[in-house]
């Protein structure tokens, strides 16, 4: 337990715990992106996947599942899911380094449709060096 952390300090009173298990919790965001965005978070602090414990990582997606499926169909048509591990961006109140995945319920004309439109424009075709060195590099052990 981190004791300036927001999720190993959550604040019951502020925040809308949706759902909580042995080892993961889901709250709705605050602030969030789009109505209905939801954390999942598990128990200990942790900053990436890789981290988890074996049981915590099949509850954290064993809750991600459950909680995907109510949101396509009852809150939007399509769901996102994001986890952001950047040791070096500086520390702010959007930036926890507990780790969180987000569930962000999406409709074709949200408002993030303009920020995925912009991001579209920056994909770039795969070269076959960039492939090589990458091809490589994942699958050494
Ligand atoms: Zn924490």
């Amino acid at each position: 337990m981190i004791i300036n952390c927001p999720f190993c300090n959550i604040d019951r009173e502020r925040t809308r715990i949706l759902s909580m298990g042995e080892k993961v919790f889901a709250v709705l965001s605050n602030p969030r992106l789009l109505p209905g965005h939801t954390l999942v978070i598990p128990k200990r602090h942790v900053e990436k996947i890789a981290d988890l414990m074996q049981d915590e990582r099949k509850e954290l997606f064993n809750t991600v599942i459950a909680l995907q499926k109510k949101i396509i169909g009852k809150i939007a048509t399509g769901c996102d899911m994001r986890h952001m591990y950047r040791p070096f961006a500086s520390e702010s109140k959007a930036r926890v380094d507990h780790l969180q995945i987000h569930l962000l319920p999406r409709e074709v004309n949200d408002f993030l449709k303009d920020i995925m439109r912009l991001e579209k424009k920056m994909w770039t075709a795969l070269v076959p060096s960039e492939r090589e060195r990458f091809t490589k590099l994942f699958s050494k052990k």
